[in-house]
């Protein structure tokens, strides 16, 4: 496939209601959600690049900045917890029990590839 031909197929798929896009855009909470989730991303990449550094170029393994990538996601974790007005204790809470219905006390490959999604989303509204 000739480049050109793969960007002209690619595109179509693409999401070109820039009027809609804008317009999603000019609300705050969208703002602060896209906010935290582009510094999430970014942060996890910082992480990420620690720790690819010292796992591939055998760079000494920088806990330290771990530790500090781990603030920093935490710092937009906080900022998405505010706009959806939910705090980490609840969510941290959600989170196991979501786990505890998947695996039980322990993992397994089988039940980590039979999920019951509608139970798990069920335990997430509640
Ligand atoms: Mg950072």
């Amino acid at each position: 496939m000739e480049t050109k031909e793969y960007i002209n197929n690619a595109i179509k798929t693409e999401s070109r209601d820039f009027t809609a896009i804008g317009g999603r855009l000019q609300s705050v909470e969208n703002q602060r959600l896209l906010h935290g989730g582009i510094g999430l991303a970014t942060e996890a990449g910082e992480f990420l690049d620690a720790l690819k550094k010292h796992v591939f170029y055998g760079k000494e393994l920088d806990k330290v900045n771990l530790r500090e990538e781990m603030g920093d996601i935490f710092w937009y974790c906080a900022i998405i917890a505010d706009q959806l007005d939910v705090d980490f204790a609840d969510v941290m809470e959600r989170n196991i029990t979501k786990l505890k219905a998947r695996y039980g006390e322990k993992f397994s490959e089988t039940k980590a590839n039979t999920r019951d999604l509608d139970t798990e989303r069920q335990i997430l509204e509640n």
